[in-house]
C-alpha cells in the first residue's frame, strides 16, 4: 500500500536500509524502525508532490541547485545523531573520533577546492548556512557599532551586508552595527568603484564586504583591496552566489586580495544547505583572525555543528576539486549567457546588457509589466523564478525585473541549445503576460491570476497559459533529477494535472 515513488536510491547506504525491530522493542522504541512512508505517509507525500515538482517543472531561481545524491544521503545520516561543540582535537563531548576524521577531511577540501594554500588560509565548515556565517564573520571582525560598507539590497546586494530601511534596522548586520549601502553606476549598472571610494573617504568603514545575490558580473577585488588599505578596513567576499564558478575557475577569485570569504554550499556549489567562512591565517594587523573566527562560529553565534551536513559539504568539494567540475561551471555560465543572448536578440532589456556568471537581471520596466505579474505567471507555467529589484526602481515593494539563474538546469543536463527553448518559454510567458495585463482591465496582480487561471469567454490569454504549461510540462519531464529514479516516478496522490 506505500508506493516509495520517489525516494533517493539507497542503495548505496546499507546502513540505513530498513532494519526491524525485534521482538523485545518495547512499542515507544517501535516507531524507530519504521520508514517514512510508513511512519508518517503525510510528510512523505508531501515529499513526494515536492519531487514531483520539480521533476515536472523548470527551476530558474539564480540561488537554487539540484545537489547530489551522495550529498543527500550524507545529509540523511546516523551522523545527525552526534553532538561535537568545539573543533576536531577540542570537543567538549566524547565519541568524535570520527567526527573528528570527517570534518578534518571537510576542511582539507574545502582548501583544495578553491586553491588555497594552508599555510595562508583555514577555514571553518560548521555555519549552518550563509546568513549565520555572514554574521559570525562579523562578529569576528568587528567591535559592537563598528562601520560597514556593502553592496545596497536593491542594487543586488545580500539582506546580512547591512540592509536597513528609512523606519527599520532590518537585520543583524544593521542593528548590532553602523553601515552605508555602495551601489551600481547608472550608466554602466557595474558595480561603482569611483563611489565606494568617495564614500570610504568619508565613512572610514572597519570592513567592506562585497559580493551580491543579484549581480551579473564578476568583481573587482583589486581595487576594492586598493580603497580598504586606505582606511585600514577589512575586505570580505560573500561569494554565496559564485562559489562554484570560482571554484571551477569561472570567475575570478576573491582569495587573491580578501581577508575573509564567505559562502554558502547549496547555491552554484551544489551541496547541502550551509555556509563557509575562510580567513586569512598571516595577516599583519590581525595575526589573530583564525582564532577570532572560529570562536565566533562557536561559542559566540552557534552551537553543536550538524555533522551530517558537514559530511554533506565534504563530498560535495570532493566533487568540486575533480576536473569535470571546471566543465560544469563553464556550462552554467555559457546557459546564462545562451538565455542572455536570446533575450537580447527579441530587444529586451537585460541589466548589464549580459551576464558574466550564472544569472541574468531582467529588466521589465520596458513592458509596463512588473516582476511580480511575470513571477506568478511562471509560476502557473512551471518555471520558478523571482521577482527582483532592477537598479534605479522608485519603491522595492514594486519590484521592476525578474531574475534567472541556470545552476539547476545545468545539474539536469541542459546546454545551449536545450536552453535555448527555455529563453523561447521565457519570451512567451512575457508576451502572454502582457495579453492577460490587457484582458485583467485593471492593473492589479489578482485581476492578473484570475484571467490566467479562468476560462472566460472572448478572451484568449487563458488558453495561452495553459498552451504553455503543457509544453513546458512535457519539456521538464524529458530531464533527470539527480537522486530520482524518474522513469519510475509516478504522480503522487494530491497533484491535479489536466493532462
Ligand atoms: C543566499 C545568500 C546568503 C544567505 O544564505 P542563507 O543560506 O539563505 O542564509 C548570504 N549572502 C549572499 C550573497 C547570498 O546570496
Amino acid at each position: 500500500m506505500f508506493r516509495l515513488l520517489s525516494r533517493p536510491i539507497r542503495a548505496s547506504t546499507p546502513s540505513l536500509r530498513r532494519a526491524m525491530a525485534s521482538a523485545t522493542t518495547p512499542d515507544y522504541n517501535k516507531v524507530l524502525y519504521t520508514p517514512l512512508a510508513q511512519a508518517d505517509p503525510e510528510v512523505q507525500n508531501i515529499i513526494d508532490k515536492e519531487t514531483w515538482r520539480q521533476f515536472s517543472g523548470l527551476e530558474l531561481i539564480a540561488s537554487e541547485n539540484l545537489t547530489s545524491l551522495s550529498t543527500m544521503e550524507a545529509n540523511g545520516s546516523i551522523l545527525t545523531n552526534k553532538y561535537s561543540e568545539g573543533l576536531p582535537g577540542a570537543r567538549y563531548y566524547g565519541g568524535n573520533e570520527w567526527v573528528d576524521e570527517l570534518e578534518v577531511l571537510c576542511q582539507k577540501r574545502a582548501l583544495q577546492a578553491f586553491h588555497l594554500d594552508p599555510a595562508k588560509w583555514g577555514v571553518n565548515v560548521q555555519p549552518y548556512s550563509g546568513s549565520t556565517a555572514n554574521f559570525a564573520a562579523l562578529t569576528a571582525l568587528l567591535s559592537p557599532q563598528d562601520r560597514l560598507m556593502g553592496l545596497g539590497l536593491p542594487d543586488g546586494g545580500h539582506l546580512t551586508h547591512g540592509y536597513y530601511t528609512a523606519k527599520k534596522k532590518m537585520t543583524a548586520s544593521s542593528i548590532y552595527f553602523q553601515s552605508l549601502p555602495y551601489g551600481l553606476d547608472p550608466a554602466t549598472q557595474h558595480i561603482d568603484y569611483k563611489g565606494v571610494a568617495s564614500q570610504a573617504k568619508i565613512y572610514k568603514p572597519r570592513l567592506i564586504i562585497c559580493g551580491a545575490s543579484a549581480y551579473p558580473r564578476d568583481w573587482d577585488y583589486k581595487t576594492l583591496r586598493t580603497i580598504a588599505d586606505e582606511h585600514g578596513a577589512f575586505l570580505m567576499s560573500d561569494m554565496a552566489h559564485i562559489s562554484g564558478l570560482v571554484a571551477g575557475g569561472e570567475n575570478s577569485s576573491p582569495f587573491d586580495y580578501c581577508d575573509v570569504v564567505t559562502t554558502t554550499t547549496h547555491k552554484t556549489l551544489r551541496g547541502p544547505r550551509a555556509g563557509l567562512i575562510f580567513f586569512r591565517k598571516d595577516l599583519e594587523h590581525a595575526k589573530d583572525l583564525e582564532k577570532r573566527v572560529n570562536e565566533a562560529v562557536f561559542p559566540a553565534c552557534q552551537g553543536g555543528p550538524h555533522n551530517n551536513t558537514i559530511a554533506g559539504i565534504a563530498t560535495t568539494l570532493l566533487q568540486a576539486t575533480q576536473p569535470t567540475w571546471k566543465a560544469y561551471a563553464k556550462q552554467v555560465v555559457k546557459n546564462a549567457q545562451t538565455i542572455a543572448q536570446e533575450l537580447v536578440s527579441h530587444n529586451y532589456k537585460l541589466q548589464t546588457s549580459g551576464t558574466e556568471n550564472h544569472l541574468v537581471l531582467w529588466d521589465l520596466r520596458p513592458l509596463g509589466l512588473t516582476g511580480s505579474k511575470l513571477e506568478k505567471l511562471c509560476d502557473i507555467v512551471g518555471i520558478t523564478i523571482n521577482k527582483n529589484a532592477v537598479s534605479g526602481d522608485a519603491s522595492a515593494q514594486v519590484p521592476g525585473g525578474i531574475r534567472i539563474g541556470t545552476a539547476a538546469i545545468t545539474s539536469r543536463d541542459m546546454l545551449e541549445a536545450d536552453v535555448k527553448v527555455v529563453a523561447d518559454f521565457l519570451h512567451r510567458s512575457v508576451q502572454i503576460a502582457l495579453v492577460l495585463q490587457k484582458e485583467a482591465g485593471s492593473k492589479l496582480l489578482k485581476d492578473f491570476v484570475r484571467v490566467a487561471t479562468t476560462e472566460q469567454e472572448g478572451k484568449e490569454g487563458y488558453k495561452l497559459v495553459q498552451e504553455l504549461r503543457r509544453e513546458v510540462r512535457a519539456f521538464a519531464r524529458k530531464w533527470p533529477l539527480p537522486g530520482v529514479d524518474v522513469a519510475n516516478l509516478k504522480k503522487p496522490a494530491g497533484i491535479e494535472e489536466d493532462d
